[in-house]
């Protein structure tokens, strides 16, 4: 059985010293299982501390929160593949709804971020989701669809890489959670797209997104269809975060 995610996204916070401050807590802290990783997506310019400082801690991934797909030249301000790796970043987050409805990135943008990294040997996880307006006119599905468009052109064995995040738009930093029967509908219809393209449901990993905390880790993981959490604010307290990356699941 493939291992459970639980994804750390920093976002705008923590640069080189307070990330390495906060892994000397978390580790004081964390309860190593063999059944999950712990991934981290910190800054850019803390992927090199954080790195070195996880250096033998089983389990623990490390990725960019977003790249360009050029691999160098006048694009001031990005991150390529290739400098996210030499930095130790072995994934990337892509299509976040914060590049997406914060910075207008496209699904066209997102492909192309998938292409590069994939081309380069690290691993996407691809953020899908809804806008509330979306959800209350029904389209969740058709808009989560759309956005799982972009590997249409990957072949099987690049998408049993590519872990996804379901993160509906209006329950990232709200408060609000789906509830897991929200969740798992979702994700069945994701697990279905994958399958339609000729893969095994059970070789893609589907993660929940969208104020994921300590007291409801439990029941979104208890529903078979979620393979792990992407959390943002939660994740920025080392004791709170411990406690979801340490959780029991059954
Ligand atoms: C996120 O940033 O991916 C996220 C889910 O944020 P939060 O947990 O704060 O809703």
């Amino acid at each position: 059985m493939s291992k459970k995610i639980f994804a750390a996204n920093w976002k705008m916070h923590l640069g080189p010293a307070g990330a390495r401050e906060f892994l000397t807590d978390f580790l004081g802290r964390y309860e190593p299982r063999a059944d999950r990783e712990v991934w981290f997506f910190p800054s850019a310019i803390a992927v090199e501390s954080v790195v070195s400082h996880l250096e033998g801690v089983a389990g623990v991934n490390i990725g960019a929160q977003n790249v360009y797909w050029e691999p160098k030249g006048a694009f001031t301000g990005e991150l390529s593949v290739s400098m996210a790796a030499e930095a130790g970043a072995t994934a990337a987050l892509v299509g976040h709804s914060e590049r997406r409805h914060v910075f207008g990135e496209t699904d066209g943008e997102t492909r192309q971020k998938v292409i590069a990294l994939l081309d380069a040997g690290l691993t996407p996880m691809l953020c899908v989701g809804e806008k509330l307006e979306e959800r209350e006119a029904g389209e969740t599905l058709a808009v989560v669809q759309r956005q799982l468009g972009v590997l249409d052109e990957l072949e099987p064995a690049d998408l049993a890489k590519l872990p996804i995040a379901y993160e509906p738009v209006w329950a990232i930093g709200t408060g609000k959670t789906a509830t897991p029967a929200d969740a798992a509908e979702v994700h069945s219809a994701i697990r279905a797209w994958f399958v339609d393209r000729g893969m095994s449901g059970q070789s893609v990993r589907i993660l929940y997104g969208g104020s994921v905390k300590a007291e409801n880790v439990r029941e979104l993981m208890a529903e078979p269809n979620v393979d792990g959490v992407l959390v943002g604010g939660a994740s920025l307290d080392p004791a709170q975060w411990a406690a979801i990356s340490s959780i029991e699941i059954d």
